[in-house]
């Protein structure tokens, strides 16, 4: 089967080359003006990933926890989203975020089933990636979105990015399916594939960071729960 497999790598050699033809396509057929929209593109995402770690899941978790969570929040970011960002996989880091959860102190029944669960199910980076990537195909190629085409957009790229393995550059492959949920050309994919690279490290930070999260509100609902169910046994 090792034969095999090498027998095979051509066609992943292929693939850049495969790569540089589709986007020659796109920039011979749009112009350089492409190069701002792919600005616009960039802004937006890094924009909308900032929004989500640093506004969306802190809000969450000052719900649940009724303290600062930023302190917490920036040691997720320093001790999983460094690996997550490189390694760019959901699934390779989940030893490193149990490692996380164990060093604040989260309980072992919580995070054991949380953090694998999230790293499969959990991908709200991959969803804001998607959605985002959708428009931008559809701007491109100068097709307009109904706001019904918009809400399938959003339902396809939650559910596709539940879908999504946690593994390198998937989210990108799953793509595929919600621009074929409202009919865009499926070839808008080259247009970020050559930039996936990036995009793909940051959505897996957003990815496990939201993981991290879940597993705390988590923790602080059930800790609660405890404290009341004590409270009511002691009275
Ligand atoms: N690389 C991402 C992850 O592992 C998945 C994706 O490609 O969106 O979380």
């Amino acid at each position: 089967s090792e034969m095999c497999i090498r027998d095979r790598r051509w066609i992943i050699n292929l693939a850049p080359f495969g790569i540089m033809g589709l986007v020659y396509t796109n920039v011979a057929g749009n112009g350089l003006a492409i190069f701002t929209q792919y600005g616009k593109l960039l802004a937006l995402l890094v924009g909308t990933m900032l929004f989500m770690a640093f506004i969306v899941s802190p809000f969450i978790m000052f719900i649940y926890l009724r303290c600062n969570p930023y302190p917490l929040v920036l040691r997720c970011l320093r001790e999983s989203g460094l690996t997550a960002f490189f390694t760019r996989s959901s699934a390779a880091n989940i030893p490193v975020n149990m490692a996380l959860c164990e060093k604040l102190g989260l309980d072992k029944d919580i995070y054991s089933v949380s953090i694998p669960l999230g790293a499969t199910i959990n991908m709200d980076g991959t969803a804001i990636y998607q959605g985002v990537c959708a428009i931008f195909i559809a701007q491109v190629f100068g097709i307009d979105l109904t706001i019904g085409q918009q809400c399938v957009i959003v339902a396809t790229a939650v559910l596709s990015s539940i879908g999504t393995a946690g593994v390198p550059g998937s989210g990108m492959i799953m793509l595929a399916m919600v621009l074929q949920s409202v009919g865009l050309p499926v070839e808008g994919i080259a247009l970020v594939a050559g930039v996936d690279r990036v995009l793909d490290m940051m959505r897996t930070v957003v990815n496990i960071t939201g993981d991290q999260s879940a597993a705390v509100c988590v923790n602080a609902l059930e800790n609660r729960k405890e404290t009341r169910q004590a409270a009511k046994a002691a009275a």
